[in-house]
C-alpha cells in the first residue's frame, strides 16, 4: 500500500511549529512605542542588522522594528539580536 505509507510519512514533521502566522512578533519582542513584525526574509534582500552589524541574508526570518510607526525609521534585526537589545534596555 504505497499510498497509505506516503501519507503517514507526510504527517510526521508536524512536531515543530514551523508555520507560525507571519506578521505578528512574539510577546517578548514587543516594546512600547515601536511596532515589531516578523518577516520571512523571502523578499530576497540583504539587510544590515543594527545589533551585530552583520548581514541578514535573504531567506532568513527576522524582525522589522518600526519606531513610532515611522516607515523611514524601520530597522531589520536578527531575532536573537533584538532579544539581546531588549535585555540591555531593561537593565
Ligand atoms: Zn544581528
Amino acid at each position: 500500500m504505497p499510498r497509505r505509507h506516503r501519507s503517514a510519512r507526510e504527517r510526521v514533521p508536524a512536531a515543530e511549529p514551523v508555520e507560525r502566522p507571519r506578521g505578528v512578533a512574539p510577546a517578548w519582542a514587543q516594546v512600547e512605542g515601536a511596532t515589531v513584525r516578523t518577516v520571512s526574509g523571502e523578499a530576497g534582500k540583504t539587510y544590515r542588522c543594527p545589533g551585530c552589524h552583520q548581514e541578514i541574508r535573504p531567506g532568513t526570518p527576522h524582525l522589522v522594528v518600526m519606531i513610532g510607526g515611522d516607515l523611514e525609521g524601520r530597522r531589520h534585526w536578527h531575532t536573537p539580536c533584538w532579544r539581546h537589545e531588549l535585555n540591555q534596555r531593561l537593565r
